[in-house]
């Protein structure tokens, strides 16, 4: 792996950066209160390609690759990680159709996607008893005589209820277990989906999060992603993808998380010093920096070889493992370094030790990521 950017993923970085103090940082803190939905913020930053950074050039994207694409989330979370979250999600729906949709369904929907017509897309694989374990879901796809009829309950989506595209599993042959789960592209608004429920959660207040129901939905023949009975391994595929883009989100909101706690260190005198002069304090801003680097350079390796074609599931498990884990205990120590200040909503760091901690569970838990490291430590002996 170079570890020297190429011109263009420095350029998408601070295409990023640039964006993210401009358009997200300034009221960031405001939709954190408020819960506003940012679609503005959501076009603008498709205007500058930033929702299709890895998608190829040929469907609207930037066709920069996935180091690019997780230095453009590094920067966003790092001001707005609800802005970040939705643009991760929405990136692995349109990455997912790209590679797998008819050359129909990719024209139809990947262009509409990373130029923000369609605001952003969901993927709806979890549901109330399938968190964990998406085999056991249980919404049925039976047939029609003109495509499908989706019926169940869809759980923790994230823009649920905003996305104009939703990838949907559905069971299609219950008989097969795992192997009979199919993917389908449902337009958001379709007749018989409604939100039951918008979680109120403890933080990413920015982005919403929908209980979704599908009450006897009909879709098409050409709806079906891939074939029948492809879905899990489709929901597999994207979920590695989808661990680069929430490690990254990680290591953003810890990155601004350090940076404030640096800036506070070096400017807060205690016993007539800067308190980072006292070593208990330089201590933990060194073990955070330094988890920080880690965490990107293990998901930069993830990045590099997924953008190579190389196997990386393993990869983007440590990274997401690794990442999400540390940049808790980076938000911690920031908030610490703050002293009674970093418990107030006056600074960030409050805001970020709400953000960061979902990183741990959402597109697999940090139990599920060990699981997977180690069937692959099996599978290497
Ligand atoms: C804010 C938010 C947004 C989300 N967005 C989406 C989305 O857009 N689309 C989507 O499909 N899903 C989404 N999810 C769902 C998310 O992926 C699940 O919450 C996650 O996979 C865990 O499932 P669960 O919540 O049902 O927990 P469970 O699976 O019930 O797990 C509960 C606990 O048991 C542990 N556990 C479970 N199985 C094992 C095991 N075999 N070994 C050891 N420990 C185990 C887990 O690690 C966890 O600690 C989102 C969740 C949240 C909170």
């Amino acid at each position: 792996m170079d570890l020297q950017l190429t011109e263009e993923q420095s350029l998408v970085q601070r295409t990023a950066r640039d964006a993210a103090e401009r358009l997200l940082a300034p009221h960031a803190a405001r939709r954190d209160v408020t819960g506003e939905f940012p679609v503005s913020e959501l076009r603008a930053l498709a205007d500058l390609g930033l929702l299709g950074v890895a998608v190829p050039e040929e469907l609207g994207g930037a066709g920069a690759g996935t180091i690019a694409y997780s230095l453009a989330m590094q920067e966003l979370a790092r001001a707005d990680a609800s802005v970040a979250v939705t643009v991760s999600v929405s990136n692995m729906v349109a990455e997912l159709i790209a590679a797998n949709g008819t050359p129909q369904q990719i024209s139809h929907w990947v262009p509409r996607l990373v130029s923000g017509e369609l605001v952003c897309g969901a993927f709806a694989l979890s549901e109330p008893q399938a968190g964990s374990d998406p085999a056991a879901l249980t919404t049925r796809a039976e047939k029609t005589d003109r495509g499908w009829r989706l019926s169940g309950t869809k759980q923790w989506i994230t823009s649920g209820d905003r996305a104009g595209v939703l990838v949907v599993w559905a069971m299609t042959d219950p008989r097969a277990g795992h192997k009979g789960i199919s993917a389908f592209l449902v337009p958001g608004g379709s007749p018989g989906l409604t939100v039951s429920r918008i979680e109120e959660k403890m933080g990413l207040h920015g982005s919403s999060t929908a209980q979704l129901v599908l009450d006897g939905v009909e879709v098409g023949e050409d709806a079906m992603l891939s074939g029948p009975g492809r879905g899990f391994a489709l929901a597999m595929m994207a979920l590695d993808g989808g661990r680069i883009g929430i490690a990254s989100q990680a290591l953003g909101i810890a990155r601004g998380a350090l940076e404030a706690a640096v800036r506070y260190a070096s400017e807060r005198t205690q016993f007539d010093v800067p308190i980072i002069r006292h070593q208990a304090i330089g201590n933990m801003l060194a073990d955070a920096a330094t988890w920080l680097d880690a965490g990107t350079l293990l998901t930069l390796r993830a990045a590099d070889l997924k953008q190579r074609h190389q196997p990386y599931s393993q990869a983007a498990s440590m990274a997401k493992l690794f990442s999400s884990e540390k940049a808790g205990l980076i938000c911690d120590i920031a908030l610490q370094v703050h002293g009674g200040y970093g418990y107030t909503r006056d600074f960030p760091i409050e805001r970020a030790c709400r953000d960061v901690r979902v990183t741990r569970i959402y597109e697999g838990t940090s139990e599920i990521q060990r699981i997977v490291i180690a069937r692959n430590l099996l599978r290497a002996q």
